[in-house]
């Protein structure tokens, strides 16, 4: 194998997908091919998803030991990072998207592409259902089965509203390149809305008024690139309305990015604040209204409501249909995302595994309970945390988890305890209710310790490369049930577990001003890390086609502004 690195970058994170490039004819023998074994004798390999951990996973595969077919509604791969960029035109949104089969084919694998959604997960049978997802549908062919031996699971997550009311009917998400291009349209859209003549100056100013729920990475990235795009281009073509033009971002937490370094979270702020992007830290929004949300104020329980002409709804991920079905069939069903062992099998059947934002390891499950129980807590609008509420969790997690038990909670939950001055095991000391803040404060202390960090692209990437790994070297071990020396003792699994290396952490601010996280606690702000911001970027681009149109990109909007014509 010749090796590439092009590790991967965040508003997010710096990480480390590590694309093997399969060179023809160098390829070293491996050591089942000189059996060769006939296509049919072949296991049958199914891969669900063409996103980070999807990908990721095919690159480093060795196809030629598998009947390869991979699954998924989309055919091309998103450089989600730089999604926000989308929203406002600095980069077009087919400059971050690579043609799936164009990434097969060029690197010489003997792959399977079907542009098909699975609906359903049959784990007994080792049976998917799925159905076409192009738009051109004819209806007799429209569902289809393909059987698999190994099934990896790479489905991603989609937004998750909490159940809050209108979030669906009114509110634009950001997960896809088609919620990016339209919201680039709708944006340009409030504008054109705002300089018809009819309108009375409350209905303007309500066109013009932009609010963000959700205040991490992705909120805060695409609440910096609209300031940019309105400071920069539009209040040039639109100058009347320059005062009227309002950015709101809604946060829950009381900072925005609390993922983030204290520096740079506030950094942020004030950088925010002096740019007039107005952020309301901890607010819940109870519902969203056609042209307002209703906004509830946690410490005072003050009510508001903030009127918008668009509204990006940015707040944590939730669970696709056809994985809920799956998770009720193999017992499951108190989860949000599948659980896997730390060789990243899924728990409860067989020969299934489960990559990316759609999957948790057990290290990460107990603080994925306790993020969800406070999550449920702020959702009943109590504002704080159910202390017995969180007992349950907690004993239900020490009763499956025993390992875990040990790991995590003496380690790091007795920690957060300390940080948030209650102790959870001792029930003398044990106060009726425990502050939500204090407790996500510390929590989010400790994420950073563990460098847990959820659902990021740096995470499924690095899945998907060490699966592929075992993936390569499960037939040799196959091969030698004995196992290789080092593995031989009794009872020791065949591979190493996943570990998960954190690489750091981007957030762009606008204006050319971004924080960074690094390895080693390393944390930098302002101009330069901008510009590492655009060579990290760059240079993790998953082509050189990919990586030529984005430069093209930035450097076009340098010379000639953003675009911002309605098309
Ligand atoms: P995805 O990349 O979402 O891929 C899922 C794939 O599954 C897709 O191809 C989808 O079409 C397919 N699929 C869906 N349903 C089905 C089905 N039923 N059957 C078959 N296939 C299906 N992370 C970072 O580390 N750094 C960042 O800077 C960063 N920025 C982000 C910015 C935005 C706006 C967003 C939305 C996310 C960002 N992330 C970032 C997070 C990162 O994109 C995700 O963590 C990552 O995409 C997860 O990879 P995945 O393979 O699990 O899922």
């Amino acid at each position: 194998y010749r090796g590439l690195i092009l590790a991967l970058g965040a508003s997010g994170c710096l990480g480390g997908l590590v694309l093997v490039v399969a060179d023809g004819d160098s390829i070293p023998a491996h050591a089942f091919t000189s059996e060769d074994p006939a296509a049919s004798a072949k296991k049958k390999l199914v891969v669900l998803g063409t996103g980070w951990g999807g990908m990721s996973f095919l690159k480093e595969l060795d196809s030629r030991l598998y009947d390869v077919k991979i699954v998924s509604p989309r055919n091309y791969f998103v450089f989600t990072p730089l999604l926000p960029s989308v929203t406002n035109g600095t980069v077009e949104a087919r400059s971050i998207a690579e043609p799936v089969r164009r990434m097969i084919s060029s690197k010489g694998k003997h792959i399977e592409f079907y542009e098909s959604e699975c609906i359903d997960i049959d784990p007994v049978n080792k049976r998917l259902l799925c159905r076409d997802a192009s738009h051109i549908r004819t209806k007799d062919h429209e569902e289809f089965t393909v059987d698999y031996d190994y099934l990896v699971v790479a489905v991603g997550a989609m937004a998750n509203t909490f159940g809050t009311e209108g979030v669906q009917e009114y509110c634009h998400f950001l997960k896809e390149l088609e919620d990016a291009e339209r919201i680039r349209e709708n944006v340009v859209d409030c504008f054109e809305t705002a300089c018809l003549p009819h309108l009375s100056d409350a209905e303007r100013k309500r066109m013009l008024s932009f609010v963000i729920v959700g205040g991490g990475p992705t909120g805060v990235e695409f609440a910096a690139e609209l300031y940019d795009l309105v400071s920069e281009d539009l209040v040039k073509l639109y100058p009347t309305l320059r005062e009227l033009v309002t950015v709101t971002v809604i946060q829950s937490g009381d900072h925005i990015l609390n993922s983030f370094d204290q520096r740079i979270s506030a950094f942020a702020e004030e950088k925010f604040r002096r740019d007039g992007v107005s952020v309301k830290t901890n607010c819940r929004v109870l519902k969203v209204n056609q042209k307002d949300v209703e906004v509830k104020e946690k410490t005072t329980g003050k009510l508001d409501n903030v009127p918008f002409g668009l509204a990006v709804w940015s707040t944590g991920i939730g669970t696709r249909p056809v994985l809920r079905k799956f998770m009720e069939k193999v017992g499951q069903t108190d989860r949000r995302v599948l659980a896997t062992d730390e060789w990243l099998r899924v728990k409860g059947c067989k020969d299934v595994w489960a990559i990316g934002d759609c999957a948790t390891t057990e290290q990460r499950k107990l603080l994925d309970d306790i993020a969800y129980l406070f999550e449920k807590a702020d959702v009943d609008h109590s504002g704080t945390l159910n202390v017995e509420e969180f007992q349950t969790v907690m004993e239900e997690a020490r009763g499956r988890y025993p390992q875990i038990d040990l790991y995590l909670q003496r380690q790091h939950l007795q920690h957060v305890a300390d940080l948030a001055k209650i102790s959870m095991y001792d029930e003398k000391k044990k106060e009726k209710q425990l502050s939500i803040e204090e407790f996500k404060k510390a929590l989010s202390e400790v994420d950073k310790q563990m460098k847990l960090y959820p659902a990021t692209a740096q995470v499924a990437a690095q899945q998907g490369a060490y699966l592929a790994k075992c993936f390569n070297g499960l037939l040799d071990v196959d091969h030698k049930p004995e196992g290789p020396v080092r593995i031989r003792k009794e009872g020791r699994h065949r591979f190493q577990p996943f570990r998960y290396r954190h690489m750091g952490q981007f957030a762009p601010l606008g204006t050319e001003q971004c924080g960074a996280e690094l390895p080693g606690d390393w944390v930098s702000v302002g101009r330069s890390t901008q510009w590492l911001w655009y060579s990290v970027y760059a240079s993790k681009q998953v082509s050189w086609r990919t990586r030529a149109l984005v430069l093209f990109d930035w450097t076009k909007r340098l010379f000639f502004g953003r675009d911002s014509s309605r098309m």
